[in-house]
């Protein structure tokens, strides 16, 4: 992939399910209020990471390509 993405946590439709733990251990952990969050704020990207968004059920994880903005995750319509 070799980009740089910025990855963003909406805490506001988080249901706190945590497959994204599941889906991306290194990438995302849940807080006392399992609220999840991202465990950078920007990473390489990588499957995993790409893997945890798609199997959000609520669609609340988003990821951009650093540098550009560029969608990654939801893709742009
Ligand atoms: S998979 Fe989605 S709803 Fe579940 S903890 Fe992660 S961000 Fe929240």
């Amino acid at each position: 992939m070799g980009d740089r993405w910025r990855v963003e946590v909406d805490r506001s439709v988080c249901i706190g399910s945590g497959m994204c733990v599941g889906a991306s251990p290194d990438g995302f952990r849940l807080d006392s209020a399992r609220q999840s969050h991202p465990v950078a704020p920007e990473a390489d990207g990588a499957e995993d990471v790409l893997a945890a968004a798609e199997g959000c059920p609520v669609e609340a994880i988003r990821i951009t390509v650093a540098e550009s903005g560029e969608a990654v995750f939801p893709p742009e319509e």
